[in-house]
């Protein structure tokens, strides 16, 4: 069998180097799936830590210019005797870094950080067409729960309401103006015919933002209000 070897330096237990044969690279990235040969980082051999069989670690970074994350191959030595490590799979990196919204917001809504930061995970796994959903339920949450903290509306009306009617409900102008454009294109992402061609998911966070930034000042301005009461023998 024609084996296309690559000699790599790996690092060993206790920290010397040694060197081993792997079989190939992987040709296609873990992280964004795109085929390419990727560039070699480190290697780290694990000894006969699984399965009695040695396995070997290396780090590749993906040649793709929008994506050069790093990934981890796994390579097992089948035959102990034989001279190469086989490439049995690739892991991609899993951390997420969470998207943190103001403690006004998370007291409003705790929901809306925890779903949005859902649909932020799956966007960035590439799931585009759920992705946009995920954003939309946000959006409810988020405007349903700011109308619970005005008290213009009862809980168990702002549960039967359509969140058209939630949106209309809501007494500031601009959270009104940004809530009601974000529904429309979160209606798009979740609705089998899109209505608005030229805007997208982007657009859609834009909205959700600038939302939960007025949100936010409505509450911070309320609360000085509260604090400082107008009165004449103040001024
Ligand atoms: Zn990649």
């Amino acid at each position: 069998m024609a084996v296309d070897t690559h000699a790599i330096s790996v690092v060993l237990e206790g920290g010397n180097r040694g060197s081993v044969q792997l079989d190939e690279y992987p040709d296609k990235c873990a992280a964004c799936g795109v085929a390419g040969q990727p560039k070699f980082i480190i290697g780290h051999s694990l000894g006969a830590a699984w399965d009695y069989n040695e396995v070997v670690e290396a780090v590749f970074q993906c040649p793709n210019n929008k994506c050069k994350r790093y990934y981890t191959g796994i390579y097992t030595k089948p035959d102990r005797m034989g001279d190469y490590f086989f490439l049995k799979r690739t892991l991609a990196p899993q951390y997420w870094e969470p998207i943190k919204f103001s403690g006004e917001i998370n007291e409003v809504s705790q929901r809306f950080s925890r779903i949005y930061n859902q649909s932020a995970i799956s966007e960035d796994f590439g799931l585009d067409e759920i992705a946009g959903g995920g954003y939309r339920k946000s959006l409810e949450f988020l405007v349903k729960d700011y109308l619970k903290n005005t008290k213009v509306k009862t809980v168990e009306q702002i549960k039967k309401m359509q969140l058209s009617d939630a949106i209309s409900a809501i007494d500031d102008k601009r959270i009104q103006a940004c809530a009601k454009r974000a529904a429309w294109l979160g209606n798009d992402e979740i609705h089998y015919d899109r209505k608005w061609e030229n805007k997208d998911i982007g657009n859609l966070k834009e909205l959700i933002k600038l939302t939960v930034n007025f949100v936010e000042s409505d509450i911070i301005a309320n609360k000085y209000e509260e604090e400082m009461p107008d009165k004449e023998d103040k001024k």
